[in-house]
C-alpha cells in the first residue's frame, strides 16, 4: 500500500489488516489517509469509552506531563492515589493495583489468587493454586492468560501451557462443581464473555458461583476488562448480578483510550508482600491522571442511565434489524451488544460496511455469524440510527 515514504513492511506482521492508515480520530468518527471518515463502532476495540480524543482526555495528558510523567513505582504520585480512591469508594473493593493492559492486570489476579491460596492452604496442607475459567473466555494474550483463556486452538499454538486452569462451561454450575479439587484456588469468568461472542452470565449462575466459591473458600475473580467502566450501563458488570467478587480486573474504558488496567482486592485478599508484584509503568501519573478524569465523567449524574437507555434504543433497533432482514436476534447488555446473524457473514459485512463510500462504517464481527457493537458510552441517537441505516443498506446488498 502506498502511504508514505515509510514502508508498512517495518511492523511485524501479527494480523492481517485493511489497506487503510487512520490519522485522526473525533468522537464516533475516525478518518483515514485519503481524507474518508468512517463512524466508528470498534472505537479502539471498546476502548475510547468517551470517543476518540475527549476533551477530558486531551487536558488531563497536557496538564499531567507539564507536571510529572514517571517518578517511579518506588514513590508515589498524586493521580494513582486519586483514582486508587476514586475506585474503591464507587466499587465494593478496598485495594487496587494499576496495570498497562488488561492481561496484566489479568495475570496480577492470577498471581494474587495464587498467592492467597498459599497462605490459605487445604487440609492437607498443600498449596492451593487451580483457577477454574471458562471455554470460549478471553483473558489476555500472556502466557498464563492465554492459558487461562478458552479460546479454542490457544491450548497448543504456544504449548505448553501454564498449568492450572481447568476449564467449565459458563451457566452451568454443575461443570464448576465436577472440576473442584483439593487445590482449587478461585473461580474466574467474564461477567459477560466478550470477545466469545457477548454471551452474559446468567444472574441465578453468578449467584450460584457466589455461593459455590464462598462455601468452599475459594475466591470469586470477575475478568471486567471489557464489561467494567460503565460499558454495560452499569459502572461495573458484577452490579447487575447483585453479587460481591473478591477480586476484579479492568482495561480497555479504565483509560478512555490510553494504556491504563487495575486489579482491584477486598482487604482479605490483599496478600502481596514487598517484591510479589510490580512494574516499571504501573501506576504511573500521567496515566493514572487520564484515568481520573474519565471516571469524573462515567460517574457524573445521569451519565450511566443515558448508557442504559441508549443500550435500549440500541437493542430495540438491532430487533428491528432482525424482524426484517430474518436475522437470529440481538443479546448484551448496556452498549456491549451483539446481533446474531444466523449465518457466517460477519466478516463480509465487516468489508462491505467499511468500503461504503462516501463514509465508511467500521464493525466488529468476533465470530463468523455475530456483529458486536462497542460504541463510546456517550454515542449519540443520531450515530445509532445512522449506523443502523448504514447496517440496513449493506444486509439488503447480502440478501
Ligand atoms: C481485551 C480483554 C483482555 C485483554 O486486555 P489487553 O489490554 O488486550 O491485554 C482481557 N480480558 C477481557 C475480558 C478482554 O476483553
Amino acid at each position: 500500500m502506498e502511504f508514505s515514504e515509510y514502508d508498512i513492511d517495518s511492523l511485524l506482521s501479527i494480523t492481517t489488516r485493511p489497506p487503510l492508515v487512520f490519522t485522526e480520530g473525533q468522537g464516533m468518527w475516525m478518518t483515514d489517509h485519503k481524507g474518508k471518515r468512517y463512524l466508528d463502532y470498534l472505537q479502539g476495540w471498546a476502548v475510547n469509552c468517551l470517543g476518540h480524543s475527549p476533551q477530558c482526555v486531551q487536558d488531563a495528558l497536557a496538564l499531567q506531563a507539564k507536571k510529572l510523567i514517571n517518578p517511579s513505582p518506588a514513590f508515589y504520585n498524586e493521580p494513582s492515589i486519586r483514582l486508587a480512591s476514586m475506585l474503591v469508594k464507587h466499587s465494593v473493593f478496598d485495594r487496587v493495583f494499576f496495570a498497562n493492559s488488561g492481561a496484566e492486570a489479568n495475570e496480577g489476579a492470577i498471581k494474587l489468587a495464587r498467592k492467597w491460596g498459599k497462605k490459605n492452604k487445604n487440609e492437607a496442607g498443600l498449596d492451593r493454586f487451580e483457577i477454574i475459567t471458562f471455554d470460549h473466555s478471553f483473558h489476555g494474550r500472556t502466557l498464563a492468560t492465554m492459558s487461562a483463556s478458552g479460546k479454542p486452538g490457544w491450548d497448543t499454538i504456544f504449548a505448553p501451557q501454564v498449568p492450572g486452569f481447568p476449564k467449565a462451561d459458563l451457566n452451568d454450575i454443575s461443570s464448576v462443581e465436577k472440576l473442584l479439587t483439593d487445590r482449587t484456588v478461585a473461580v474466574m469468568l467474564e461477567p459477560v464473555q466478550g470477545e466469545g461472542g457477548v454471551i452474559p452470565a446468567t444472574p441465578e449462575f453468578m449467584r450460584a458461583l457466589r455461593e459455590l466459591t464462598t462455601k468452599n473458600n475459594l475466591l470469586l475473580i470477575v475478568d471486567e476488562v471489557q464489561t467494567g467502566m460503565g460499558r454495560t450501563g452499569r459502572l461495573f458488570g458484577y452490579e447487575l448480578f447483585g453479587v460481591v467478587p473478591d477480586i476484579m480486573t479492568l482495561g480497555k474504558g479504565i483509560g478512555g483510550g490510553v494504556p491504563l488496567a487495575a486489579m482491584l482486592c477486598r482487604e482479605a485478599v490483599a496478600v502481596f508482600e514487598p517484591g510479589d508484584q510490580g512494574g516499571t509503568y504501573n501506576g504511573n501519573p500521567l496515566m493514572t491522571a487520564v484515568g481520573a478524569a474519565v471516571l469524573e465523567q462515567l460517574v457524573a449524574p445521569g451519565f450511566l442511565p443515558s448508557v442504559e437507555e441508549k443500550g435500549n434504543y440500541l437493542a430495540a433497533q438491532l430487533n428491528m434489524l432482525t424482524e426484517r432482514f430474518g436475522l437470529a436476534g440481538e443479546r448484551g447488555y448496556g452498549l456491549l451488544r451483539a446481533l446474531k446473524l444466523g449465518r457466517d457473514i460477519g466478516p463480509k459485512i465487516v468489508d462491505s460496511a467499511r468500503e461504503m463510500e462516501p463514509v465508511g462504517l467500521l464493525l466488529n464481527s468476533p465470530r463468523p455469524d455475530l456483529l458486536r457493537f462497542m460504541p463510546a458510552l456517550n454515542v449519540t441517537t443520531g450515530e445509532i440510527d445512522q449506523m443502523i441505516s448504514m447496517l440496513s443498506d449493506v444486509l439488503t446488498r447480502l440478501r
